[in-house]
C-alpha cells in the first residue's frame, strides 16, 4: 500500500490530535464537547478548532442529547457515520459481489456474479467496479476499498497469495485496482469476521472462528488480537488431522487425513457421492447414510478443538459456513455434549456457538473504521482528506 500518501511529519500532529478525538467520539457514544478535552488529554482550545473543523466538514454532527427534561440539554457528538462511502467486495468461494455502502452499512449499489473455473475473476471485478463508478461514483466518493477472498492472503501487502476458487496465485490485486485510487485492504474471509468479532465483544479474551463451506477455514483471536504468522496460515483448522478417519484421504496440502478432506461441502459430495444439494434432500429425508455422515461431522473435530480449549484456554467457539448452517441441528447437540465431556475444570469454556454473518457491508465499514483508528494505520485516507 506504499503508493498511497503517508502522513507527512508537519501534518502528523493535527491529524493525529483530530483521530483521537474521533476515536474517542466513536467508542463513547453521546460523548459531549466538555468531556473530550479530559478523555482525549488535549487542550480545550485545540478540542475546541478541531471539533470545529470537523463539524465544519460534516465528519461529525452535534444534537441535542434528549429533547425532554428540564434545563439546558447538553449536545452530544457523533460521527457522520452515513455521510462516507467505501467499497465492499465479497471475492468467496465461486462467488463475486460488490457494494457501494455508507460507514452506517446502507448499501447504494449491489451486484454480483458467479465465477467459473474457466473465467477471469479480475476482469469480472473491474466490469463490476466500472458498474459501480457508472452508476453512483460521482453521487458517492468512496475513501476505500475492503476485499474479502477465500484463500491465503498477505493482509500486510494486500497480496493473494492462494485463493483455488478465483484462481488467483500470489495476486497483488491492490496493484490492480491502483487505478481507484484509493486504499485497498484485502482480507482472508474468517479473519475479517474475526476482526468484526473481536470488536463487537468485551469479555472474551481467547476465542476461535471456524467456518465450514466449500472448505474448512479459521481464525483465531488470542489476548484480543486476530493471530498472524510468518506464513499466514495459523490457524488453518481445516488441515488438522480428523480423529480415527474410516477411510485415508490424501489432502491436497500433502498431509493425510485432514479435517477439510471430511466435513467441507466438497467432501461431504465425495463420501456420498452425490452434490451437495441432493445431500440436503437425503438428511430432510432421513436417509440413513448421509444423516450418519453430516452427524458425524461432530465427533471428527470435536477433541481436537478440545485440545485447543485446554492449551489456548479458549472462552469461546464459533462456527458458522453454509455446511454448519444446513445441518447444525445433526451437528450441534452431539458436539456441545463432546466438548463438555473433554475439558479440564479450570477453563471456563461454556460457549459452542452457531452464527450467520449475513450484514457483510457493515462488517467492511467496522473493520475499516477498527483499522483506521488502530496504532498500525500510517496511511491517510477516509476522514483524513478532510481535515
Ligand atoms: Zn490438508
Amino acid at each position: 500500500m506504499s503508493r498511497y500518501e503517508r502522513l507527512k511529519s508537519a501534518d502528523l500532529m493535527r491529524v493525529q490530535n483530530a483521530r483521537k478525538i474521533l476515536k474517542t467520539i466513536h467508542v463513547e457514544k453521546g460523548i459531549y464537547r466538555k468531556m473530550l478535552a479530559a478523555r482525549t488529554n488535549l487542550a480545550a482550545q485545540t478540542v475546541t478548532n478541531i471539533i470545529t473543523i470537523l463539524i465544519d466538514k460534516g465528519i461529525v454532527l452535534e444534537q441535542p442529547l434528549n429533547t425532554s427534561g428540564k434545563g439546558r440539554n447538553p449536545f452530544s457528538l457523533e460521527i457522520n457515520y452515513s455521510g462516507f462511502y467505501i467499497i465492499s467486495i465479497k471475492a468467496e468461494g465461486c462467488f463475486m459481489e460488490v457494494y457501494l455502502n455508507g460507514l452506517d452499512g446502507k448499501v447504494y449499489f449491489q451486484e454480483g456474479v458467479q465465477i467459473s473455473q474457466d473465467k477471469d475473476a479480475l476482469a469480472i471485478l473491474k466490469g463490476l467496479l466500472h458498474n459501480l463508478y457508472e452508476k453512483c461514483g460521482s453521487q458517492y466518493k468512496a475513501s476505500a476499498v475492503v476485499i474479502s477472498v477465500t484463500g491465503i492472503v498477505n493482509e500486510k501487502e494486500a497480496v493473494v497469495i492462494e485463493s483455488e476458487g478465483l484462481n488467483w496465485h500470489q495476486f497483488s490485486i491492490a496493484g490492480e485496482l491502483a487505478y481507484l485510487n484509493i486504499p485497498v485492504f484485502v482480507l482472508n474471509d474468517v479473519n475479517l469476521i474475526a476482526h468484526y468479532e473481536n470488536a463487537n465483544q468485551t469479555d472474551d479474551m481467547n476465542f476461535m472462528l471456524v467456518r465450514v463451506d466449500q472448505g474448512v477455514g479459521s481464525a483465531m483471536i488470542i489476548d484480543r488480537h486476530v493471530v498472524y504468522s510468518t506464513n499466514r496460515v495459523s490457524g488453518e483448522f481445516g488441515h488438522v488431522k480428523v480423529m480415527r478417519p474410516k477411510e485415508t484421504v490424501r489432502c491436497f496440502c500433502g498431509r493425510k487425513n485432514c479435517i477439510t478432506q471430511f466435513i467441507s461441502r466438497n467432501s461431504l459430495s465425495r463420501r456420498l457421492d452425490m452434490p451437495y444439494e441432493e445431500i440436503k434432500a437425503a438428511v430432510a429425508a432421513g436417509e440413513a447414510r448421509a444423516v450418519e455422515t453430516v452427524t458425524e461431522i461432530g465427533s471428527l473435530v470435536a477433541q481436537k478443538l478440545s485440545d485447543l480449549v485446554v492449551l489456548l484456554d479458549l472462552d469461546r467457539i464459533v462456527l458458522f459456513g453454509e455446511v454448519i448452517e444446513d445441518f447444525k441441528e445433526y451437528i450441534y447437540p452431539g458436539l456441545r455434549n463432546d466438548l463438555q465431556q473433554d475439558l479440564t475444570y479450570w477453563v471456563r469454556f461454556n460457549n459452542l456457538e452457531i452464527k450467520t454473518y449475513d450484514d457483510f457491508p457493515q462488517i467492511c465499514s467496522q473493520y475499516l473504521m477498527s483499522y483506521y483508528f488502530s496504532n498500525e494505520n500510517d496511511l491517510q485516507f477516509l476522514w483524513d482528506s478532510f481535515l
